[in-house]
């Protein structure tokens, strides 16, 4: 079960100097202390500050455990660091706890947006961190820009006994998801869920209701999980988008998604039902 709960979201205007967790990122990478165990975690300020690296944007995004938290981004050749590792923020998602997790994605988000959305749309004038809230500025323009969020639904496809699962090239061999994709313009969720069943497997589905969502930052969506029961069709591969996809019976489950994903969860809820 994710619960983001002792990660909380906030804004301050400035980075504070007080001790706080920093989320460092290279690209896509998220500096790191290295640790027994579970291999990973986040770094203190003090800890951060006395490697010396070069930071080129910090901002403040909120509080984990209480603790103050810090999204900065680094040199794309940062240097690597004797008893710290760089990891790609879609491994950090099994190297952190949930709450550990939603911070760092969190701080990869920011980063990101703060990275490359540094000019006006309008005017193409550079844009400034408002001081009143998470938003840049342009005056000129009288314009607000926020940070993007990008839905992308995930569905949980029954048959009977069984479930839609698809796979793609990139999945770690013998695992499978469900099926996937992002809203488009003038779409509501519903009408995506079934658009994207249909091209992904060719098969229709009906009674498309919601069931939870989770932050996906890889770089800014959110993932919106719904259920839906099979209607017509058999399964065509779109072999552009999906390796495979086929029907499993909840007796012969293939490896799934990891825990801490919205997929297992939807697939866990249909593997614990009556
Ligand atoms: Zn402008």
């Amino acid at each position: 079960m994710i619960d983001p709960a002792s990660f909380e979201s906030a804004f301050l205007p400035t980075v504070p100097d007080d001790e706080a967790f920093w989320f460092p990122f290279r690209g896509p990478q998220l500096l790191l202390k290295s640790t027994g165990g579970k291999g990973a975690s986040p770094l203190r300020r003090d800890e951060f500050l006395s490697l010396g690296l070069e930071v080129i944007r910090a901002q403040y995004i909120g509080a984990l455990n209480g603790v103050g938290c810090v999204a900065a981004e680094l040199q794309k050749d940062a240097p690597e660091v004797t008893g710290h590792q760089y990891l790609d923020l879609r491994r950090a998602f099994f190297a952190l706890d949930p709450s550990e997790f939603a911070a760092a994605g969190l701080a990869f988000q920011i980063q990101y947006w703060d990275k490359n959305h540094r000019f006006c749309g309008g005017c193409g004038g550079p844009l400034a961190l408002k001081q009143t809230e998470r938003a840049k500025r342009c005056d000129p323009c009288d314009r607000d820009f926020y940070p993007p969020v990008v839905p992308a639904m995930i569905v949980r496809v029954v048959r009977g006994d069984h479930i839609l699962m698809t796979r793609q090239s990139r999945f770690p061999k013998g695992m499978y998801g469900l099926v996937a994709g992002f809203l488009e313009p003038g779409e509501t969720l519903e009408e995506c869920v079934a658009r994207e069943v249909l091209e992904e497997t060719g098969v229709r589905v009906h009674n498309v209701r919601y069931f939870g969502s989770q932050p996906w930052p890889f770089p800014h969506q959110i993932m919106i999980g719904f259920v839906a029961d099979y209607l017509s069709g058999d399964i065509v591969v779109d072999t552009s988008e999906l390796e495979e996809a086929a029907w499993f019976n909840r007796s012969e489950m293939p490896m799934l998604p990891p825990p801490i994903s919205l997929a297992r969860r939807l697939i866990d809820d249909f593997l614990n039902a009556d």
